[in-house]
């Protein structure tokens, strides 16, 4: 297939990671998947994901940065697995690409980070081989991919149902500041879901995203938006890592607007008013301990974007 790039051309693209304000979750289905309600956020963490041609059927991946040595670079990686889908569905065989992937989501940190960068996949290598993709066939392709692939595409603020690949736009005003208090552990997103069965065997009480959550993200208002962030798989998590515990009362008590465990965990995020408000609670839990480290980030974020 030819390629309008000349070969030595890379194509670059950014693509971010997330935190849940709101992820309800109903019970175990008979098909393994939990019927989910959730409100994405994309925050400024972001992968680098470099792609250039290669060999037809040829797909490789480097991986570098923070906890790149947790992070396959092989065909389990979810990059290299979302380039073959791609090439299966639309590129008739005749393509091949190398990926240099440069990582500061946190891995296994419940922010989406393998998800961020199959969407990178998606739209790097629909650009490198020039495909006749649109918006939403990757959306559809990241739906296969995994359940939070098409929000990384989409980015910005959204709630998903289904699986919590049903996407919506929310209108949301303003931006919001955020710590983030990464965790030296790892906590497996289907271990987390296994532990919230046995704690709530019928699902959550409500499948519902709080519509005081929504008012708040409609009026900009940090401080309803902190007072309505909901999290049911926190209980598991913090059963599962109970170190989660302290790190969201230590936040809360250093003057957090919200508090909640990013996803599956075991990242937590806080909501602060600003960034003065930030910076004082990042050092407070610094010099606390608290985390393998402390980042403050802002959202919403756009998703996978090409940067070159
Ligand atoms: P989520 O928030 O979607 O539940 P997560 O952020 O908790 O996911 P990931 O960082 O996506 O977790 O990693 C989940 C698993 O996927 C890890 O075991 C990791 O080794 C593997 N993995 C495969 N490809 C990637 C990738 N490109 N980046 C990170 N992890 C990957």
């Amino acid at each position: 297939m030819a390629s309008p790039l000349a070969e030595a051309e890379v194509v670059r693209v950014r693509a971010s990671g997330k935190i849940n304000l709101a992820l309800r979750s109903g019970p175990r289905r008979p098909d393994g998947y939990h019927r989910l309600a959730t409100v994405f956020q994309a925050v400024s963490v972001f992968d680098e994901l470099d792609a250039r041609w290669a060999d037809a059927g040829e797909f490789s991946i480097t991986v570098e940065g923070e906890q790149a040595e947790l992070v396959p670079a092989d065909d389990s990686n979810l990059a290299v697995k979302a380039a073959r889908l791609l090439a299966r569905e639309y590129g008739a065989g005749g393509v091949g690409c190398a990926l240099e992937l440069r990582k500061t989501i946190p891995v296994t940190g419940g922010m989406a980070g393998g998800s961020a960068d199959a969407a990178a996949a998606l739209l790097a290598c629909s650009v490198l081989w020039d495909l006749d993709t649109s918006p939403d066939d990757l959306l559809e392709l990241g739906a296969k991919l995994g359940a939070d692939v098409p929000f990384c595409l989409a980015g910005g603020t959204a709630m998903g149902t289904g699986r919590g690949d049903r996407l919506a736009p929310v209108l949301s005003r303003g931006s919001y500041q955020w710590v983030l208090a990464m965790d030296d552990g790892e906590l497996s997103t289907p271990e987390v879901f296994r532990r919230f069965d046995e704690l709530h065997p019928t699902g959550s009480a409500a499948l519902e995203v709080p519509p005081s959550l929504l008012n708040a993200l409609i009026s900009g208002d940090p401080v309803a938006l902190g007072q309505s962030l909901v999290n049911d798989l926190e209980p598991a998590a913090v059963s599962l890592r109970p170190q989660l515990g302290r790190v969201l009362r230590a936040g809360r008590e250093l003057g957090a607007l919200g508090a909640l465990v990013s996803g599956s965990g075991p990242t937590v995020a806080f909501l602060v008013a600003d960034e003065r408000a930030a910076i004082d609670l990042s050092v407070g839990l610094a010099s606390e301990g608290l985390g393998r480290a402390i980042r403050r980030v802002h959202g919403p974020v756009p998703g996978a974007r090409l940067i070159s």
